[in-house]
């Protein structure tokens, strides 16, 4: 019961943002609706939902693992200033998989593309 909770709570935070947070952030969140929720916990939960494939951990460089709900191949673009993750919209991967089918002659079934370079709020705190 419990767990369930716990899980549904950590789910949520993850599917109700786009900014594909570390763990930390998940757990300052998950405490304002569970205060004694512990960041052990949140890591365990993190885990059983990666598992489930529910969760995906990006492994985009930056110092921190960050956390993706949304289901699904989709392409991120990461500021190397402040480490930031968005997503790319899916209009570029169909436009993309197309064009490199076209000009080398492969069948494109999957792709790993990391898109790299600085934020609209790091972009505007330039001097
Ligand atoms: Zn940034
Ligand atoms: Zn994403």
């Amino acid at each position: 019961m419990r767990n369930t909770k716990q899980r549904q709570v950590v789910l949520d935070i993850l599917r109700n943002t786009d900014t594909h947070p570390t763990a930390d952030w998940v757990y300052e969140q998950a405490r304002k609706v569970l205060p004694n929720i512990s960041l052990g916990t949140v890591y365990r939960v993190l885990g059983r939902l990666q598992e489930e494939g529910l969760v995906v951990q990006l492994d985009v460089g930056s110092r921190k693992s960050r956390f993706d709900g949304k289901p699904g191949q989709h392409q991120h673009i990461v500021c190397e200033r402040c480490g930031r993750v968005a997503d790319v919209p899916d209009v570029i991967d169909h436009i993309a998989s197309e064009r490199v089918q076209n000009l080398t002659g492969y069948r494109v079934h999957a792709h790993r593309v990391e898109w790299i370079g600085v934020c609209p709020e790091c972009h505007n705190a330039q001097p």
